[in-house]
């Protein structure tokens, strides 16, 4: 049987043309084909969104989305600031965790999983601590699906003259972002979700002149952005770069931009996610979370009573899909399905046969509604 279609929040199933550039023969990565290839990533990643164009530089690191997570916080939290952290979700939790281990000065506001950012909070720190010098959030929560509002949050930030990082490793490619607007100050995100390239390499888009003109706060050498940064302008890499995996997300980022870029990637998942969210509530499967909260990349289902995860996750397996299981103390009560790779319409017309066998396993083909 085929290989199962990966419903899953990266990675990702990819395209031929993406698979078959994993298979460019081996390259060392001190080799001035392989710096003129990280510069073509580099201006690619830049390139994805055309606000942070000029003032916002790309940075390449070989580890999973949470690695360039770490990294932006090791380097852009500086010692002599403090970070307030807004978490609603596992990411946001992660990464206040992180600057935690960091020793740096940090305040939490923690909101439930199933809420919003909590701003009204966040805004009242900002007033009471004058400390405060970044706001720290993930852009979608992909605990929930939930896009938050970096609207609201950029703006709190750009009021309080307080810099924005964000993890944006499950909506880069795919959601609005407005850097400058926002005062983002850095955007962490990795090749295998929403550009549909492998796993093994991931990114941050940082505003230029914390990458080369300010001190680094990093207490890391591997996490450190501003090596990578300076080594990259030439196209080199202070350490073993994942090669292969390059050459995969230099295809991806071309096959992106040949697509239409963020307004056509987004425009593919909202057709897709709400293909898929219309599917399952008429088979009576209910949303998590209100409709217009999700982000377009991933939807969360309440699990059925009388349904288990692991039933509904073997049979879409058997039937050549993997879904997604709900985090932590939500495991027995939701399922993911993300709708981001190399999905084809058939493939849902499969899913939704699927679903229908699974849901609705009494219904007769044909019987009345
Ligand atoms: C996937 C994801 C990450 C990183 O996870 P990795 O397993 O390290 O790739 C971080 N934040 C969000 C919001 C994610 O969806």
């Amino acid at each position: 049987m085929a290989a199962p279609i990966l419903l899953n929040p990266g990675p990702v199933t990819l395209s031929d043309r993406v698979r078959q550039a994993l298979l460019h023969a081996d390259v060392c990565h001190r080799e001035l084909e392989f710096a003129a290839l990280t510069r073509e990533i580099l201006d690619r990643l830049g390139a994805v969104y055309p606000v942070a164009a000029d003032d916002y530089t790309a940075v390449l690191l070989t580890g999973s989305g949470t690695c360039a997570v770490e990294a932006m916080l090791a380097t852009l939290v500086p010692r002599d600031g403090k970070a307030l952290v807004l978490t609603n979700g596992v990411y946001g939790e992660r990464m206040a965790e992180m600057v935690r281990l960091q020793g740096k000065p940090i305040a939490v506001v923690t909101a439930p999983w199933q809420a919003p950012l909590d701003l009204a909070a966040a805004a009242t720190h900002l007033a009471a601590d004058p400390a405060i010098t970044h706001m720290v959030a993930v852009h979608h929560e992909t605990t929930t699906g939930r896009l938050n509002d970096l609207a609201a949050l950029g703006t709190l930030c750009k009021a309080h003259d307080v810099a924005l990082l964000v993890d944006a490793v499950s909506s880069f490619g795919a959601e609005q972002l407005m850097f400058a607007e926002w005062n983002v100050a850095a955007v962490a995100a990795t090749a295998n979700k929403c550009l549909h390239s492998a796993p093994g390499i991931s990114f941050v888009l940082a505003r230029t002149e914390l990458l080369f003109e300010r001190p680094s706060a990093a207490n890391s050498v591997y996490l450190d952005l501003q090596r990578y940064a300076r080594a990259q302008r030439d196209g080199f890499s202070p350490f073993t770069q994942a090669v292969h995996v390059a050459y995969a997300l230099r295809e991806a980022a071309a096959e992106f931009a040949d697509a239409g870029g963020v307004a056509a990637r987004h425009a593919l998942y909202r057709a897709r996610s709400n293909r898929i969210r219309t599917m399952l509530q008429a088979l009576d499967v209910e949303l998590l979370l209100r409709d217009d909260e999700y982000g377009s990349a991933l939807t969360a289902f309440r699990l059925p009573p009388g349904y288990s995860y692991a039933a509904i996750h073997h049979a879409l397996k058997d039937a050549g899909f993997v879904i997604y299981a709900g985090q932590g103390a939500w495991s027995d009560t939701i399922f993911r399905i993300a709708n981001m790779g190399a999905i084809e319409p058939a493939d849902l017309d499969r899913l939704e046969a699927s679903c229908r066998k699974i849901f609705r396993p009494a219904a007769a083909p044909g019987a009345a509604p």
